[in-house]
C-alpha cells in the first residue's frame, strides 16, 4: 500500500527517526572495555523515569511478561499468597503467571471498565492478621481497557492495614507516559517495557526494584536463573550483562532516554493527558460513543477502548481500517473481544497523528454501518485541542 502504515496500537508505539537513526549501529563486543559506559548510562538514565533514588533498575532482554516473572519468582516463594485485582486481560494474565509459578492468588474480581478497587484491598489486609499475604499486585494501567488505577490509594491501603506485603506494580503501559513514582508511592517492584512510553521496538523488559525486595529476594525460594536478579546486580555493576545484551536496543534506549529529558517527563505526561483529551472528545462528544472506562476517574491518558454499538463486531472495523485505510487500531481482547476497539495514544504523538487515527476509525465504521457523521470525531477533537493549551512539545 501507498503511504506509511498508521500504528495506533496501544504498543508498540510509532518509534521516532531519531530513535531508529540511534539503532542502526554495527555490531560491536559487549565485552569491550568501552561497552559499560552505553549500560551504565542506560541504567542511570532510567532512575528518574522511575522517580527513584534507591530502587534498582534492570534491563531484561525480554518484554514487559519477563519483568512479572522476575518479580515473582526473586521476591516470593512457592505457596506463597498474593493479592491481586482482575479487570482487564493484562491484570488477569499477571495472575495466570502467578497461579503458573505456584503462587497462592487471592483474585478480587472486579467489573472490566472499573479500576483496582482499594477499599477490597484494604479489607481484604485488614482481614489477613497473620501477614500471609506476601505481596500486593496492581496494574496502573490496565490496556485492554483503558483504565488507569490510584496506585497510591493501594499504597494507603496497605499502610493503614500495617501491612507489611510487597508492592508490584505493572506501569507496562503507563510508564513514561502517566506519572509513576517509586519513591514517594513505596513500590517496590515497577514492571515496564520497552515498546510503550519508551518509544522503542519491543525486546527490552525493564523493571526497577526497591531495596526492601531486594532483601526478600535474598531469602524468598522462587526457582529464578535466566530472571535473577542477583545475576544481574553482579554483572551490571561491572557495566555488563550475564547474557549478551540487545546491543541496538540499548542505543535506542539511551536516546528514548535523551529525548524524554529534553522534553522533559512532566511535559510529556501533560502532553499525553492534553491528546487523550482530544481522543476522548472525538469519541464521546463527535461519534456519541461510550468507552469501556466507566467513569471519568478511570480514563486513562494512554489508550482509549471504544464501545462499538449492539449489532456491530468491532472486529470488522479493525480488519476495514487495516485493510482499506492501512490503520492498526488495538482489538479487543478476551472477554471483551468484537465489543471495543482501542487507539493507543502513547509514546511519539501529536494531533495530527492522532487526526490520522481518528479519521480513519471514523472511515472505517461508517463503512461498517456503525451510524457516526462523518468528520464528527476529527471536529470534537479539533476543538479540543485548539481550546486547550498545547504542551510544550507540540508548539514552537
Ligand atoms: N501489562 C500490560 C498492562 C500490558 O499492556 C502488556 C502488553 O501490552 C503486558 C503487561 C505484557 O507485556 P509484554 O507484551 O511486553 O510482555
Amino acid at each position: 500500500m501507498a503511504g506509511r502504515n498508521f500504528l495506533f496500537v496501544p504498543g508498540p508505539t510509532n518509534v521516532p527517526d531519531r530513535i531508529l537513526r540511534a539503532m542502526g549501529v554495527p555490531m560491536e563486543d559487549h565485552r569491550s572495555p568501552a561497552f559499560p559506559a552505553l549500560a551504565r548510562e542506560c541504567l542511570s538514565g532510567l532512575k528518574p523515569c522511575f522517580k527513584t533514588e534507591q530502587g534498582v533498575p534492570f534491563i531484561f532482554p525480554s518484554s514487559g511478561t519477563g519483568c512479572w516473572e522476575a518479580a515473582v519468582t526473586n521476591c516470593l516463594s512457592p505457596g506463597d499468597r498474593v493479592l491481586a485485582s482482575n479487570f482487564g486481560q493484562f491484570s488477569y494474565l499477571w495472575i495466570d503467571l502467578c497461579n503458573r509459578m505456584g503462587l497462592k492468588v487471592d483474585v478480587l474480581e472486579v467489573e472490566w471498565g472499573e479500576g483496582a478497587p482499594p477499599e477490597r484491598y484494604l479489607a481484604a489486609l485488614e482481614a489477613d492478621k497473620a501477614h500471609a499475604i506476601k505481596a500486593v499486585l496492581v496494574c496502573q494501567n490496565e490496556t485492554a481497557t483503558g483504565v488507569t488505577s490510584d496506585v497510591v490509594a493501594i499504597r494507603k491501603a496497605l499502610d493503614a492495614a500495617k501491612h507489611p506485603a510487597l508492592l508490584f506494580v505493572d506501569s507496562v503501559s503507563a510508564l513514561c507516559s502517566i506519572d509513576f513514582r517509586m519513591d514517594e508511592w513505596g513500590v517496590d517492584v515497577c514492571v515496564s517495557g520497552s515498546q510503550k512510553g519508551l518509544m522503542l521496538p519491543a525486546g527490552l523488559g525493564i523493571t526497577c526494584v526497591s531495596q526492601k525486595a531486594l532483601a526478600a529476594a535474598k531469602t524468598a525460594k522462587g526457582r529464578r536463573c535466566y530472571f535473577d536478579y542477583a545475576d544481574m546486580i553482579t554483572a551490571n555493576a561491572n557495566g555488563y550483562f550475564p547474557y549478551t545484551p540487545s546491543i541496538p536496543l540499548l542505543y535506542g534506549l539511551r536516546e528514548s532516554l535523551q529525548m524524554l529529558k529534553e522534553e522533559g517527563l512532566e511535559n510529556v505526561f501533560a502532553r499525553h493527558t492534553y491528546l487523550a483529551g482530544g481522543v476522548r472528545a472525538a469519541v464521546q462528544t463527535g461519534w456519541k460513543m461510550k468507552l469501556c472506562a466507566t467513569d471519568p476517574k478511570w480514563y486513562s491518558d494512554t489508550v482509549s477502548a471504544v464501545m462499538t454499538p449492539p449489532g456491530i463486531n468491532a472486529a470488522d472495523i479493525i480488519v476495514r481500517a487495516f485493510k482499506r485505510y492501512n490503520l492498526a487500531l488495538g482489538a479487543g481482547l478476551a472477554r471483551v473481544a468484537g465489543k471495543l476497539f482501542r487507539i493507543g495514544h502513547l509514546g511519539d504523538c501529536n494531533e495530527l497523528m492522532l487526526m490520522g487515527a481518528l479519521a480513519g476509525a471514523e472511515m472505517a465504521m461508517v463503512d461498517c454501518g456503525v451510524k457516526v457523521a462523518p468528520g464528527s470525531g476529527v471536529a470534537a477533537a479539533a476543538d479540543y485541542w485548539q481550546r486547550n493549551p498545547a504542551p510544550r512539545a507540540l508548539s514552537a
